[in-house]
């Protein structure tokens, strides 16, 4: 059945003075913000260098991730960590995370179907995104794809018009004052999930490298 009740947000579940990622970690994973939790497997927060100078932002985790409690580990994270090194940038200086930490699926005969998160889900779910960046404090956000530049830019983005630019953030942002925090550089690109689905994979590939190297050179 579908819900009509609008989901309560991650905020209460979201500790008032966090130190670090650890301590946000683990609060994370008792969210009942918006009823995605019920379904899927577990909590699947963010991971990196806890002061990471790039932090990527998808989607929302996939089948693998939701089973593994990490994001970015199956098909298309591969894909990603390749396009990274391709673009030269410092896997060591990243942190990688979602706009929804929990998977929203549909199930088909048995197998659990992708849906994208709607705009309930990454409302309830921006608290948690917030926090990452106060605590992060990064010189540069890599939004990749729609959903991610929903959450951080507003429901007018699009990834066509605006990939491979450097723009500021969140001053960008529909609402700057949903993001409380210091002003840095944003640049969207595509989906790795998208280069996997694409006719002719190479050209996708090709063009993320080519977005990629415009923000390795930016925290150069
Ligand atoms: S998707 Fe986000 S807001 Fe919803 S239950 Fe999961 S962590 Fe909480």
């Amino acid at each position: 059945m579908q819900r009509t009740d609008a989901p309560i947000g991650a905020q209460q579940w979201v500790p008032p003075h966090p130190r670090s990622i650890d301590e946000l970690k683990p609060a994370a994973a008792d969210c009942h913000g918006c009823e995605l939790y019920e379904n899927a497997t577990q909590t699947v927060f963010g991971r990196g260098a806890p002061h990471a100078k790039i932090v990527f932002v998808g989607e929302q985790p996939g089948d693998v991730e939701d089973r593994h409690g990490l994001p970015f580990v199956g098909p298309a994270g591969r894909l990603l960590r390749d396009a990274v090194d391709d673009a030269g940038i410092d896997p060591a200086e990243l942190y990688i995370t979602n706009a929804v930490k929990h998977f929203r699926f549909e199930l088909r005969g048995g197998r659990r179907i992708h849906q994208n998160p709607g705009p309930a889900h990454i409302t309830a779910c921006r608290p948690w995104l917030v926090s990452e960046f106060s605590l992060l404090k990064p010189k540069l956000v890599v939004i990749l794809g729609a959903t991610a530049g929903k959450a951080l830019l507003g429901p007018s983005f699009r990834v066509t018009r605006s990939r491979g630019q450097l723009m500021p953030w969140p001053a960008s942002a529909q609402h700057p004052e949903d993001f409380p925090v210091a002003e840095i550089q944003a640049i969207a690109t595509i989906h790795p999930s998208a280069v996997l689905r694409a006719d002719d994979r190479e050209t996708a590939y090709r063009g993320l490298v080519d977005d990629l190297r415009v923000a390795a050179a930016a925290v150069a």
